[in-house]
């Protein structure tokens, strides 16, 4: 059975990367460049999954049936549940990949909704992180020597990709002296990944992060929000959901419910345990 889910999948990842390529995409540009480079992601999924078996691309299973699958008549799964039937049936975990896609999508269902500004880098930065997985994935669990239409159609994705990831790498190397900078004076600056666009490149200064790579100005609240979206989950981000399980914690220093507790290794210099979102204290693990 064929249903070209592969060559829509990369029909879609296509035209976002064309979509983005322009010196400076518009902002229609750069919506469809996002919600047709999730159609892409959420179609390479549900491809996996047909090849496993064609019954679980229904988001119901017990209505699958043949017919509906023909006519397209149907529900087909989401995100979530492809996620765990590709684990539970195809024994396929996406790892890492998870935090970017999740990121992606909540973006993609805000587009739906609200009309959002993303700056090219930005975006580019999501699309380069997107590509990481579509690239994994597509290597590693689909088939394209059957599908020669699919696999031209990836080539040129392929192609096409270069000048993104060129466009990254010029631009990390471009603010690298003033990261250094930042760097050298240390204290009362960190940075960490940047929640937009997944850089090292978020100065946290307390009050204010701007970041030096998309030039994102967020003051401390969204800046806490987007980062407890996208390190513990959308899940997590309602206060009231995580009443028994808290990761934010009472700053000693201004008061502010603010204070986050960082992996190590996330933040430069000089790796703290805990950072507060408000004022930009940092607090070494020893004390914390
Ligand atoms: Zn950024
Ligand atoms: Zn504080």
């Amino acid at each position: 059975m064929d249903f070209n889910l592969l060559e829509n999948a990369f029909d879609y990842i296509l035209d976002a990367v064309q979509q983005l390529q322009g010196k400076k995409p518009s902002k229609k540009q750069i919506k469809y460049g996002l919600v047709h480079l999730w159609s892409g992601i959420e179609l390479l999924l549900k491809k996996r999954l047909m090849d496993e078996d064609w019954a679980l691309i229904f988001h119901n299973m017990n209505k699958a049936n043949k017919k509906a699958l023909h006519s397209g008549e149907f529900y087909s799964v989401k995100f979530d549940k492809a996620l765990e039937r590709l684990k539970e049936k195809c024994e396929i975990d996406i790892g890492d990949h998870f935090e970017v896609l999740d990121a992606i999508r909540n973006e993609r269902n805000k587009l739906e909704h609200f009309q959002i500004s993303l700056s090219k880098p930005a975006v580019i930065s999501r699309l380069v992180a997107a590509w990481g997985f579509i690239l994994d994935f597509t290597v590693s669990h689909i088939d394209l020597d059957s599908d020669h239409t699919a696999e031209k159609l990836f080539e040129k994705i392929k192609d096409k990709m270069i000048a993104h990831e060129g466009f990254i790498s010029e631009r990390v190397k471009s603010i690298q002296p003033e990261l250094r900078k930042i760097k050298a004076e240390r204290y009362p600056y960190t940075i960490i990944d940047c929640p937009i666009c997944f850089q090292d490149a978020l100065i946290l200064k307390g009050e204010t992060c701007e970041c030096l790579f998309c030039k994102a100005d967020l003051d401390w609240k969204s800046a806490m929000e987007k980062w407890i979206i996208l390190k513990e989950g959308y899940h997590r981000y309602h206060e009231k959901d995580r009443w028994n399980d808290p990761f934010i914690f009472e700053c000693p220093e201004c008061e502010y419910e603010a204070l986050y507790q960082f992996e190590d290794g996330s933040t430069a210099p000089p790796d703290p345990a805990a950072i507060c979102f408000h004022c930009g204290v940092m607090i070494p693990s020893q004390e914390w």
